[in-house]
């Protein structure tokens, strides 16, 4: 009755419905499907590859105390894991296969074609919801559509949840040993760019419960106060371990209620605060699936199509490398590249320059974002570029284009951040390092800045007024 576990970005043995439900069942054995060649043409970059490659080297350890071996194969491509994991189910003579869905839409495909082959193959294979509360498609609106905006979502998510929904599930027991050992697991081949400082980011179970139990005991309850300034220690740095699966979003869940005497709407602030971003993930993982548009290099404002985004190969490059002039910006391009994760309030700064002062297509940033996120996921990152760009679901009006200046004097104020990722500009007084004068620049080298905050904004106006609705 042997039972096959086929993990992708689920990699914890804790709280993991699929491997639940093998461990169930009879003895399991464990498979994981390297798709290098296919999460490159996702964009992913060697930090997020190369956390992938530590956090399966980790969770095959932990395999290995319980008796689950953990076969591993290479694949380039989606369309090969049929037929891989249909061999792996003939050679073992599998039962069941057991996996937790992903939600867009190269992956949703994917999970078809395995489940068509193997019932085409008689052999039983089930997708499990572990990711999410609600299964897409199972939390609408009152006429029956995908919600395209988040509070009604989040509203209707708090109302409609369940304990059973939030239940962890159970951890598998040690089992007897099989006769299948281990496949030992391949080096990461080399890529085009270089993985960020490895301790930056321990991979594993335990460092994501870890970070977790930091979180919620030193900052939670601060956390809707200090959540927005970057050069504090205000969020939890999970998004990592979340978007791989070393933890979940149950037992983040699980862990506030312990903290806020059961309440996830109610109680303390800080936390319940917490709580709703954890359902803005959610949410973006229904909008892939809802409005797959999203997932095909499309904006999810159909109207938007139209929006004529410059050219400007300079400016971009600019972007990237942290040279465009306004402090607070390039400090966070440099916080990216440097450790592969940036602070929210960052991400939706950067984002919006490059959207709206640079009126550079946003895809290209959330492509550059993927290349160097740890944290790279589509739905999210996805998300967040629309919503900056006011191209997406729930997205910032076009007219409300932050100056980055003012960003920087609100979230950052002392200029410390700023002078962390740009030393050059550390020596200028602290309240100069946003906006530095031409006169202070000339000995730091530093740029001025590449555009002109109000003209930019002003044709990223006239841009989005030209569209027709
Ligand atoms: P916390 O503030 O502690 O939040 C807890 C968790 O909630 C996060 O770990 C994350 O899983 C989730 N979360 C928080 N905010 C959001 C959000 N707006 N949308 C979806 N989930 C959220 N998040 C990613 O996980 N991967 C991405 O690729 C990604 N790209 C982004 C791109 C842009 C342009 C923007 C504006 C946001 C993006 N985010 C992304 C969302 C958010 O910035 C990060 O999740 C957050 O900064 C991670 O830090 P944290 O773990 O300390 O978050």
């Amino acid at each position: 009755n042997l039972q096959l576990v086929w993990l992708r970005s689920d990699l914890r043995i804790h709280d993991n419905s699929a491997l639940a439900a093998a461990a169930a069942n009879g003895p399991v054995v464990a498979v994981f499907l390297r798709s290098v060649a296919q999460w490159q043409t996702h964009g992913h970059g060697a930090t997020k590859l190369d956390f992938w490659t530590r956090s399966v080297a980790a969770i095959k350890a932990s395999l290995n105390g319980l008796n689950i071996p953990l076969l591993h194969r290479d694949i380039d491509h989606y369309n090969e894991a049929a037929q891989v994991l249909l061999d792996i189910a003939h050679e073992h003579q599998i039962t069941q296969l057991h996996f937790n869905y992903e939600y867009a839409l190269n992956e949703q495909h994917r999970d078809q074609s395995v489940l068509d082959a193997f019932k085409q193959a008689g052999i039983a294979a089930q997708g499990h919801h572990d990711a999410v509360a609600f299964a897409p498609g199972s939390l609408l609106t009152g006429k029956g559509d995908y919600y395209g905006v988040f509070t009604p979502f989040s509203k209707a998510w708090h109302k409609q949840v369940t304990a059973q929904q939030l239940a962890l599930r159970d951890t598998p027991g040690v089992q007897s040993p099989l006769e299948i050992d281990s496949d030992p697991l391949p080096a990461l081949p080399s890529l085009d760019n270089d993985p960020v400082d490895k301790r930056l980011w321990p991979a594993g179970e335990e460092a994501a419960s870890d970070n977790l139990e930091r979180f919620l005991r030193f900052r939670g309850r601060h956390y809707n106060q200090q959540r927005d300034f970057p050069n504090v220690r205000g969020t939890s740095e999970l998004s990592p371990y979340l978007a791989l699966g070393m933890i979940s979003y149950r037992q983040c869940l699980q862990a506030v209620m312990s903290e806020n005497d059961g309440h996830l709407a109610d109680g303390d602030a800080g936390l319940t605060t917490w709580v709703n971003e954890l359902i803005w993930r959610e949410f973006y993982q229904h909008v892939a699936v809802g409005f797959p548009q999203v997932c095909r290099h499309q904006p999810f404002q159909e109207h938007t199509k139209q929006l004529r985004w410059r050219d400007d190969d300079k400016g971009f490059q600019a972007w990237c490398e942290g040279r465009t002039g306004y402090p607070i910006v390039d400090a966070a391009m440099r916080q990216l590249v440097t450790t592969g994760w940036m602070h929210n309030r960052l991400r939706m700064i950067t984002a919006m320059f490059l959207s709206k002062h640079l009126l550079i297509d946003w895809r290209r940033g959330e492509a550059f974002f993927m290349r160097h996120l740890i944290d790279g996921e589509f739905c999210a990152n996805n998300g967040g570029w629309q919503w900056a760009a006011s191209t997406g679901t729930d997205a910032a009006p076009y007219f409300r284009i932050f100056n980055p200046t003012t960003q920087s004097t609100r979230f950052d104020p002392e200029g410390e951040f700023i002078a962390h990722w740009l030393p050059e500009l550390k020596p200028l007084p602290k309240k100069a390092r946003h906006a530095p004068p031409q006169d202070m620049l000339n000995p730091t080298g530093y740029p001025a800045p590449i555009v002109d905050h109000k003209a930019a904004r002003q044709r990223a106006l006239d841009a989005f007024k030209a569209l027709s609705k």
